[in-house]
């Protein structure tokens, strides 16, 4: 079942790809395994998935500790402070930076194990109340705030788009993104690069490719539906 999903999510990303003159490699598929039995992580392994989202540190660093070591772990859920210790040295990308207190808590867990964290800041583009992320506007100073950080390196920002019935009326949010980058490379701050757009989840991924992603987190569409009351 996952094999046919899988099929039909990398079939729609070259297709996108293809649509925005864009090479399919340029697109880093992110499979989101949250909720998910490890039995089901290993399927997809099995099947080649080596990046896996997930959103709690604890669901994580369990999932972390049995499947195999080759595995990429992205952290793209809301992160607490005092939980970044225990996913610093096991997580690839952390997606969801959105305070000066936790950009400072990874530089100070990172330097504890001499490592230098890549990052994306989290842009709440459409200003929903209940989302996490910096307003636009917030972006560059956050990232001159942090730019001297030598522990910390900025990769690129990160949004989660409204859930909307039409992917079409999320293009703008992606497009505001994906603007929003060109004009901080264009500020050229030190520590600083934004070459990675995490942006499309199951609904709007194709869209946000058309507009410049260069991650996808895709969960149901490879997964099924999520059930939450397990
Ligand atoms: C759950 C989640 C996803 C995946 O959502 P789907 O709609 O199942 O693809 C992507 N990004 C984040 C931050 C999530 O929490």
């Amino acid at each position: 079942m996952i094999k046919d999903q899988l099929r039909e999510v990398e079939e729609k990303i070259s297709a996108a790809c293809q649509r925005a003159g864009r090479n399919r490699e340029d697109v880093t598929l992110i499979a989101v395994s949250k909720t998910k039995p490890v039995e089901t992580l290993k399927e997809a392994y099995d099947l080649g998935i080596r990046v896996f989202g997930e959103n709690k540190v604890q669901e994580l660093t369990q999932k972390y500790e049995v499947l195999p070591k080759d595995i990429h772990w992205h952290m793209i859920g809301h992160l607490q402070t005092n939980k970044v210790k225990y996913i610093i040295d096991k997580v690839d990308l952390i997606h969801s930076v959105d305070s000066l207190k936790l950009a400072q808590t990874v530089e100070k867990e990172a330097a504890k194990h001499g490592l230098v964290k890549d990052i994306l800041i989290e842009v709440n583009v459409a200003e929903e109340e209940s989302k996490f992320g910096l307003r636009m506007e917030e972006v560059i100073p956050f990232l001159e705030q942090i730019s001297g950080f030598s522990h910390v390196r900025v990769r690129g920002l990160m949004t989660i788009a409204p859930f909307v019935e039409n992917a079409e009326e999320n293009r703008s949010i992606f497009a505001d993104l994906h603007k929003l980058s060109v004009d901080i490379e264009k500020k050229n701050i030190d520590n600083v690069n934004v070459s990675i757009l995490s942006m499309g989840m199951t609904n709007d991924y194709e869209v946000a490719i058309e507009e410049g992603a260069t991650m996808v987190r895709v969960g149901t569409g490879i997964f099924g539906a999520r059930n939450y009351a397990v």
